[in-house]
């Protein structure tokens, strides 16, 4: 490591196969290639662990927890044999901003990307799943990447205490207190998406009263079942 630094390593493991595996899922479910990325804020700590930067490590499909690499809160490079992304702060400013945030994931997700480019609202469609629209979308007006802290902070300034951005004509970050929380609200979210256009072709799509939300919220179950079922579709 290059700097002294002391986290318990047991928790970095964990949390490292969690991110690769959150990556596998992204990428299985189309939602991701080789750009987007997970990360994870190492509890009790100002560090964050991300998978490393895109093209070098090649397909989320691939993603293995050695390809994640350990940063500070500036995004610098703490641990890792492969460079942070070049997105590293639009991670770690909203890590800065929420405490609550315990896992960040950014992805260009294509069908929510086209909502966020329309303006349009994605609808909460279907059951439990609707619940990552509990909360409204802002929008972050900006199509050029996240590089500069500036831009990362205004980001996470935006972001407030929602659970999702948009990146208008980028992509969508979304955030959760876990890894699983985070990668499940990004596969959700799109699946919403799909339901609202495919209403919009239909007709007039209605969606859920916020009330209904709030129901399908606590009928809900444990996210593990659900993180296992996605995991599953690895085939691992
Ligand atoms: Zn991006």
């Amino acid at each position: 490591m290059s700097e002294a630094i002391s986290v318990n390593q047991e928790v970095v493991q964990e949390l490292r196969e969690k991110i690769a595996t959150g990556c596998r899922i992204l990428a299985k479910l189309e939602l991701s290639d080789y750009l987007g990325h997970v990360s994870a804020r190492v509890p009790g700590t100002d560090y964050v662990l991300i998978k490393a930067r895109g093209l070098v490590v090649g397909n989320l499909l691939d993603m293995t927890p050695d390809k994640v690499v350990m940063v500070n809160m500036e995004g610098e490079m703490v641990d890792g044999d492969y460079r942070q992304p070049d997105e590293v702060v639009l991670h770690t400013e909203i890590f800065k901003k929420r405490p609550d945030v315990m896992s960040v994931v950014h992805t260009h997700q294509p069908i929510t990307t086209v909502f966020g480019d329309q303006n349009k609202k994605i609808l909460p469609m279907q059951g439990v799943m609707a619940d990552v629209l509990r909360k409204d979308i802002p929008t972050y007006y900006s199509s050029r990447k996240v590089v500069a802290h500036e831009q990362g902070a205004e980001v996470a300034d935006i972001l407030g205490d929602s659970d999702v951005i948009h990146l208008k004509n980028h992509g969508v970050v979304t955030v959760g207190e876990s890894v699983e929380q985070a990668v499940i609200r990004a596969i959700w979210l799109e699946h919403q998406a799909k339901l609202t256009l495919l209403g919009s072709i239909l007709g007039e799509p209605q969606g859920m009263s916020q009330k209904e939300l709030e129901q399908q919220r606590s009928d809900a179950g444990p996210i593990d079942g659900r993180w296992m079922y996605y995991k599953g579709l690895l085939g691992e």
